[in-house]
């Protein structure tokens, strides 16, 4: 029987919507392009892409070819390859005068380059036009094909950001295709490839998770040299998507945040409605420019 959770007070927020949201959200529309904040109707975009001036773009399509349970994107058919994404994505940004991009995309497990070479072309598109702004890129494991992960690192974004989503005892049953020690072969391989370009990665609390797995993903991930970690309150999407196993209360936030800080993480956001690219432009401070 699935129990229901009632969602605290601490999660129940309005969707702040006004003018100029309107605006961007047409201009998308316009220029054919996802973002995750409009997807997956992400409480922080106004936020987000008013205030902060970030966004987070889902490129190589609106299809993914994985089904992971706990996501929300569309599973199927994935889209034609479109070589004119990357241009746009940097007007876009241009235009919303963005100072931090994430740029995601779906898992194109039907491409041979698994999408790096858009994804690569992304990140110098949006650098030629916004040559100030940070770029943050958040991809698959690209099957764990390294020349895929160097393809995509050759175009130097100012961070790698790859998520373990959850510990490795509950990966098999939240993410398709994906596995724990893959993920952390892949920042460990990003690393190792670019020293300099800082690594982060994040995890979904509310899963039925214990204290004890959390941080034992917390040293993987640091045994692997990640320096930025996400800690955020699993959402169910919809009725189909994995159950929340409990929300965890603000202070639990707090002492997760505090765990890892001691762990030696350079930077870790860590709240119920943290996202993976939630106050990703503070992360940037040393981030270089290229
Ligand atoms: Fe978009 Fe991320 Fe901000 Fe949500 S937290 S609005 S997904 S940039
Ligand atoms: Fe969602 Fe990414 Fe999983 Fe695709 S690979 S279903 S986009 S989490």
């Amino acid at each position: 029987k699935e129990e229901h959770v009632r969602k605290p007070e601490w999660l129940k927020i309005k969707l702040n919507t006004n003018e100029s949201y309107t605006g961007l959200k047409k201009m998308m529309r316009e220029k054919k392009l996802n973002t995750v904040c409009e997807e997956a109707r992400c409480p922080n975009i106004h936020e987000c892409w008013a205030v902060r001036k970030t966004a987070t773009f889902m490129i190589l399509g609106d299809v993914c070819t994985r089904a992971c349970r706990f996501c929300a994107v569309k599973t199927g058919l994935p889209n034609e390859l479109d070589w004119g994404e990357p241009e746009r994505v940097g007007e876009s940004v241009e235009e919303m005068g963005l100072k931090h991009v994430v740029i995601t995309a779906v898992a194109r497990d039907d491409l041979k380059d698994g999408g790096s070479e858009v994804f690569a072309e992304t990140i110098r598109a949006v650098r030629r036009k916004n040559p100030f702004c940070t770029i943050e890129v958040l991809p698959s494991d690209m099957m764990g094909y390294e020349e895929n992960l160097k393809t995509l690192m050759e175009a130097r974004p100012n961070i790698m950001n790859h998520n373990i989503e959850t510990v490795r005892r509950l990966t098999p049953r939240v993410r398709a295709k994906a596995t724990y020690d893959r993920s952390l072969a892949f920042l460990k391989y990003a690393k190792e490839l670019h020293p300099d370009i800082p690594t982060k990665s994040s995890i979904m609390v509310g899963l039925g998770e214990t204290k004890e797995e959390i941080i034992e993903a917390m040293d993987d991930l640091r045994a692997n040299d990640v320096n930025i970690l996400t800690i955020g309150q699993y959402l169910q999407p919809t009725k189909k998507h994995l159950s929340v196993d409990r929300y965890y209360h603000p202070d639990e936030f707090r002492e997760l945040q505090q765990i890892a800080m001691e762990k030696g993480f350079d930077h870790c956001q860590s709240g119920p409605l943290v996202r993976s690219s939630y106050h990703a432009d503070e992360q940037v401070d040393e981030a270089q420019v290229m």
